[in-house]
């Protein structure tokens, strides 16, 4: 059998997941996978890498329900089979709702009726979540000291937490030892040149960033998954296409910090808690996240801003001085203790890190997953060009799940979820 081509276009985590299964499920022919990014360093300043992993399995609108528990499960199986707590810090997670301060503005004039539209609103991710359990039952963090008003989210079976980073180096270190899938990086596909007969597949250009080499790589499935950019990556690939054919793919920045407790080490081995923590009221202005990670690190995210636009991918972004006061001021609301707070004698934590990246959003708030038609029979009969993009402020939960999926999909295979509304 001939070997079959495929061209992944973005390595953030939703492009390594799909390269992950494509050359995990085909095993019988030869399949050749390349992954293309700009970054010279994969994943570390974009929303993969950046983002908290906090993961729920049934926190979803229908369109994307049966999607979001089939990846959350998909991740607790690969943390059981690799020991994800080790390698990707994997754990389920206690979530812990807690109601301090402000009172909850809504914006009347925005049209809110996209599937998660909490986060244009400035909402807090636990308004979809299901009810809050008993006040009394709630387990106080360490490194919490304001603690007043905290209650439970029900289920802590179906919450769980990862570090996102680690997770995709783990998938790409999987990936490079198959031998089926090669990265190209920091790369760009400075060309998509059509074939000459119907009966073969278009070749891509690609251009190495640094040292200018150019290599050709057939290409019998072309996947864009490139977060935010994948609207104009899909334009400038294939500009004979009308531009409506292409699902639209927005922004949405997002500031975090990380931070560690002076009060808080956690065990070296062992069994340890991790939380979740959502405020249900603003507070500096926006409705802070908070998640404690097994290496002892503290994320601290949720001011988000539609105007602040993703720089060039081969580049990174940085916070405001601005929004890391603002998620500073969060800091020590919540974890310096009282004396501290009192005397002003410094603070219980030191801010290790700060971050500001990209979510990929979509005008329905749903990713969109599956093949693009294409008009015109312009490039051959065996070209297909697919998309993966668009998950807003679950790409991490629902990256396994789609990778698995499109994977199925591009194999002709029955997909394990049914992700039909989700086709662009
Ligand atoms: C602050 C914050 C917190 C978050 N917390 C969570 C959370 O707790 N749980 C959760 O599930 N989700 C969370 N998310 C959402 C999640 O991070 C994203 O949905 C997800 O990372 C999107 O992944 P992606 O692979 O589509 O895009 P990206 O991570 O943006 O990756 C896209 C890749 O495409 C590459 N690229 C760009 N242009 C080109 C080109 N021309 N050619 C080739 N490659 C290109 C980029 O370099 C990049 O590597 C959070 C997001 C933010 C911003």
């Amino acid at each position: 059998m001939a070997a079959t081509h495929t061209v992944i276009v973005g390595s953030g985590i939703i492009g390594i997941s799909t390269a992950y299964y494509l050359s995990l499920l085909d095993t019988k022919q030869e399949h050749h996978i390349h992954l293309v990014d700009p970054a010279s360093v994969l994943f570390e300043h974009v929303a993969s890498g950046k983002a908290g992993g906090f993961l729920a399995r049934n926190w979803f609108s229908s369109s994307v329900a049966e999607l979001g528990a089939f990846s959350f499960d998909l991740h607790k199986e690969l943390a059981g089979q690799f020991d994800g707590r080790k390698k990707w810090g994997w754990s389920q997670s206690t979530v812990i709702n807690l109601d301090v301060t402000g009172s909850r503005k809504k914006d009347s004039n925005k049209e809110l009726d996209g599937e998660w539209d909490w986060i244009q609103s400035g909402d807090s991710r636990v308004t979809t979540a299901g009810p809050t359990g008993d006040e009394e039952s709630v387990e106080h963090p360490p490194w919490l000291n304001n603690f007043a008003g905290a209650r439970p989210l029900a289920d802590r079976t179906s919450t769980a937490q990862l570090d996102p980073l680690r997770l995709c180096n783990f998938l790409l270190d999987q990936c490079l030892s198959r031998g089926s899938v090669r990265i190209h990086k920091p790369a760009l596909i400075i060309a998509f040149v059509k074939p000459t007969s119907d009966s073969d597949s278009p070749v891509v250009l690609i251009e190495y960033q640094n040292t200018l080499e150019k290599v050709t790589v057939p290409c019998d499935n072309l996947i864009v998954t490139s977060g935010p950019w994948t609207s104009s990556v899909l334009r400038s690939l294939l500009p004979d296409e009308p531009p409506a054919s292409f699902p639209t793919i927005s922004s949405l920045s997002g500031a975090s910090i990380v931070i560690r407790s002076k009060r808080w080490q956690p065990p070296e081995s062992g069994a340890m808690q991790l939380n979740a923590l959502f405020l249900s009221k603003p507070m500096e202005g926006f409705t802070p996240e908070v998640f404690s990670r097994v290496g002892g690190e503290i994320y601290i995210a949720g001011l988000n801003d539609v105007s602040v636009t993703p720089p060039s991918p081969s580049t990174y972004a940085l916070p405001s001085s601005d929004s890391v006061d603002r998620l500073v001021n969060v800091a020590k609301f919540l974890c310096d203790s009282d004396s501290n707070k009192a005397h002003g004698i410094g603070s219980d934590f030191e801010v290790v890190s700060r971050g500001l990246c990209f979510r990929p959003t979509t005008p329905k708030g749903t990713p969109v997953i599956g093949q693009i038609p294409l008009g015109g029979g312009l490039y051959g009969k065996k070209f297909r060009l697919w998309v993966e993009s668009g998950h807003g402020p679950w790409g991490i939960c629902m990256s396994l799940g789609t990778g698995m999926v499109l994977s199925q999909m591009v194999l002709g295979r029955k997909t394990s979820v049914d992700v039909k509304r989700l086709q662009p």
